[in-house]
């Protein structure tokens, strides 16, 4: 693929995705990965950032905007050898898929999962973390 191509193609993807959704042809993703080689500020990530903190091949965290509005910065370890960690994919729209589930141990108490760019809220969410499954 030609350099210029390969630039401007993540650019091009977004505005395909945000075309798509407009016209009803899939549905408006809640959040659209990109990378990073920096940890972003919680004022670099916009309400549909999946910000992805990579160094070379190596992923080291994944952060976002709380999806319940309160505004807080989620940071997801990536790390392998970290616990807990989370898994990441992508689509090639770049919506992501995040595995295990999110917690929120504090604050708003959200459980939620990211799938396919969208958030599906667990049932106890807003309810302090009960142990029953990986926690923020
Ligand atoms: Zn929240």
């Amino acid at each position: 693929m030609a350099p210029a191509l390969t630039a401007i193609l993540p650019a091009l993807k977004v505005w395909l995705v945000w075309l798509l959704a407009a016209l009803g042809l899939i549905a408006k993703p809640r959040f659209l990965a990109r990378t990073s080689e920096t940890n972003p500020a919680k004022t670099e990530i916009s309400e549909s950032d999946f910000v992805v903190v990579r160094s070379g091949d190596f992923l080291k965290w994944a952060c976002f905007r709380c999806p319940c509005g309160c505004g807080e910065k989620i940071s997801l370890s990536l790390a392998t050898n970290r616990r807990p960690s989370w898994r990441v994919s992508t689509d090639w729209f770049g919506r992501p898929t995040v595995a295990p589930s999110v917690w929120q141990r504090a604050g708003c108490y959200s459980h939620f999962w990211i799938r396919n760019g969208g958030v599906d809220w667990c049932p106890g969410t807003g309810k302090p973390y009960g142990g029953d499954g990986l926690s923020f």
